[in-house]
């Protein structure tokens, strides 16, 4: 397997769709330098499913470059029913949302109300005269005036059209739906069977809702890597435990931008970030990143300034949505997005770093690993993990300039390596004994022509002490 490409630190996520589906875009974005590809459940069917995702593994596997595959479930999402023309919604029109058979049929003095279907009948027992409803990203908004057990009626506020099953937003609501739906159960039963990495469960509101996608797996004895996406308010209340449940988090900003204050997104941006990074948790910035690179083959400043933001924070992913699924440019925004990225990481060195409060022993060696990184010229770390462990731990200390070869024996914990910041998966399998391992990696290394003579090379890793394994870091200059 050849590695196109050895140091950008940040990653890059891409999300499947009608203008990246094709063989021919595949290689040209896996090309470009994408590390993951997320496929979005919300508007996949199973069939669809199965042959991108062998589409995917077999492609990469003619260009040399095996990424990793998000399986993203919609998790507990509201949204309108089907509708034979859109409607034309007025400022200050009466309206109603509809949760029982029959519900639409207007009656009586109701002749001249219009209405829609909503797919959770127990929206009503949620919701509260007073409350906002939130429709197709905040295009339009309502004031909820009355509520009968079939009915929420409701004022335009922000008059436009609605169009069938669009997205409701309902900010400040606790919405009783599970976490984990029969639908998301068939999604993940066939990313199961297809070999996915990573599910992405939406609209996480706190850490018992991954608890039930963990239960699922587990009894399928799958080590498929759960990513929290935060889109609400009360994920944000519960920010911390969220973190410390998951094995990495998403700022899901599309639905975040509605559901809590705009002024307030920078904000949560941030501290998720940081949450992540104090954790040990990767973390992904999502949505809107090149949104204009939808229609126009170069970003606005605004949005380089954004992905440049992300990439300062030290973010392990950027993530492009939209801008692959439907844009005229998908290869054009993963190259800008690798341009932004390598550009800011060579500024990156004097912004905020993770101060190392750690507890466990090998932390703190991981840690000196790091410190000794930073101290030298044309390092790079170099460590061994079976699970992924070590890679993440030497992750999380953000190393200043260098970057991370992980080594792992298993072909999946290599894609979902593809994660975390600064790490570069080599896939190699151990030796019996830790320094004919550590020969063997540099020779391929070399031979890959990832390491040159004179390189400095600090691995941490287990040797064999007195026939004990002791946690260990040593320098070495690459011959
Ligand atoms: C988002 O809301 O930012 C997001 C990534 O979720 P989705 O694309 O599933 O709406």
């Amino acid at each position: 397997m050849t590695e196109l490409d050895s140091i950008r630190r940040t990653k890059i996520i891409f999300t499947l769709g009608p203008a990246s589906e094709g063989e021919g875009m595949l290689e040209k974005l896996l090309r470009a330098g994408a590390d993951i590809v997320r496929l979005n459940m919300a508007h996949a069917s199973h069939e669809w499913t199965r042959m991108a995702i062998r589409r995917i593994r077999a492609v990469s596997g003619r260009v040399g470059r095996e990424v990793a595959i998000m399986m993203d479930i919609k998790g507990p999402e509201i949204r309108t029913g089907d509708l034979s023309v859109p409607l034309e919604l007025k400022a200050g029109e009466i309206f109603d949302f509809t949760v029982k058979p029959g519900g639409s049929e207007s009656s009586g003095s109701d002749q001249e109300i219009r209405s829609v279907d909503v797919n959770y009948k127990d929206l009503v027992n949620d919701i509260t005269v007073g409350d906002t409803v939130l429709v197709d990203n905040g295009l339009l908004r309502l004031e909820v005036l009355a509520k009968d057990e079939a009915r929420i009626r409701c004022r335009v506020l922000i008059p436009g059209e609605l169009k069938s099953r669009r997205h409701i937003n309902l900010p400040g609501v606790k919405v009783n739906l599970p976490a984990f739906t029969e639908k998301d159960r068939g999604d993940a039963t066939v990313g199961l069977e297809e070999g996915i990495d990573f599910i992405a469960l939406s609209f996480v509101r706190e850490a018992a809702d991954i608890e039930l996608l963990r239960q699922f797996l587990a009894a399928r004895k799958s080590r498929v890597r759960v990513i929290a996406k935060i889109e609400d308010q009360s994920a944000i209340d519960n920010l911390n435990e969220i973190v410390a449940a998951c094995d990495g988090l998403m700022v899901a900003r599309g639905d975040l931008g509605i559901e809590c204050p705009f002024e307030e997104l920078p904000v949560i941006q941030r501290r998720a970030v940081r949450t992540c990074i104090a954790q040990g948790r990767p973390v992904i910035v999502a949505t809107h990143m090149l949104e204009s690179m939808i229609a126009q083959p170069v970003p606005t400043r605004a949005e380089i300034t954004d992905v440049a933001n992300a990439v300062y924070e030290l973010a392990d992913c950027v993530m492009l949505s939209g801008e692959t699924t439907i844009g005229k440019y998908p290869v054009e925004c993963v190259r800008m997005l690798d341009a932004i990225s390598r550009r800011i990481e060579r500024e990156a060195d004097d912004e905020w770093r993770p101060r190392a409060v750690f507890t466990g022993e090998r932390m703190k060696v991981l840690n000196s690993a790091v410190v000794l990184a930073n101290e030298l010229p044309r390092s790079k770390l170099l460590t061994f993990t079976r699970h992924g462990f070590m890679a993440q731990g030497l992750a999380l200390l953000r190393p200043a300039h260098s970057s991370i070869l992980a080594v792992t024996p298993s072909p999946q914990v290599y894609r979902q390596l593809r994660l975390l910041r600064a790490v570069e998966p080599v896939l190699m399998p151990l030796a019996s004994e830790p320094n004919e391992t550590i020969e063997n990696a540099i020779a391929l290394l070399r031979r890959q022509g990832r390491l040159a003579p004179g390189d400095k090379l600090i691995i941490a890793t287990d040797i064999l002490a007195s026939d004990r394994l002791v946690d260990s870091v040593q320098l070495r200059t690459v011959r």
